[in-house]
């Protein structure tokens, strides 16, 4: 499944309408990415692990600083506690990770599903990653 959301072309005179438009888009992203996921898909996090769920946030694979688009396909659902990890790095069994190399720890968790799909985005991410 792929949803696109796109860019609306807002008038450049017209401000108050731009950051709306964007919010709106933003939040469009979250919802189906979370409908998609039904949950924090990271396994190892406490919060799949009987601790309560911090609030719920979709996190960019492919950053949208580095063109990643607001599609399902490139959107995970993690709760506040895994998507910090992803941001900021975590120690993982005494070992310090960056937050890249977590969140590719997560999309391991689910590579063997069949409906894993963050291929593209992950396969891009890598090879950006070599030619820097
Ligand atoms: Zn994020
Ligand atoms: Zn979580």
């Amino acid at each position: 499944m792929s949803l696109a959301f796109p860019k609306p072309e807002p008038r450049k005179t017209e401000r108050r309408r731009v950051v709306t438009d964007r919010g709106r888009r933003r939040s469009d992203f979250r919802m189906a990415v979370m409908i998609a996921d039904g949950g924090c898909k990271d396994r190892t996090c406490p919060c799949n692990n009987g601790r309560p769920v911090f609030r719920l946030e979709a996190h960019h694979v492919q950053p949208r600083s580095q063109g990643g688009p607001d599609t399902v396909d490139n959107g995970i659902t993690l709760c506040q506690i895994a998507h910090n990890k992803v941001h900021r790095g975590a120690t993982v069994n005494g070992r310090r990770v960056s937050g890249y190399e977590y969140m590719l720890s997560i999309l391991r968790q689910h590579k063997a599903s069949p409906d894993y799909r963050w291929a593209e985005a992950e396969a891009w991410i890598e090879r950006r990653r070599k030619d820097v």
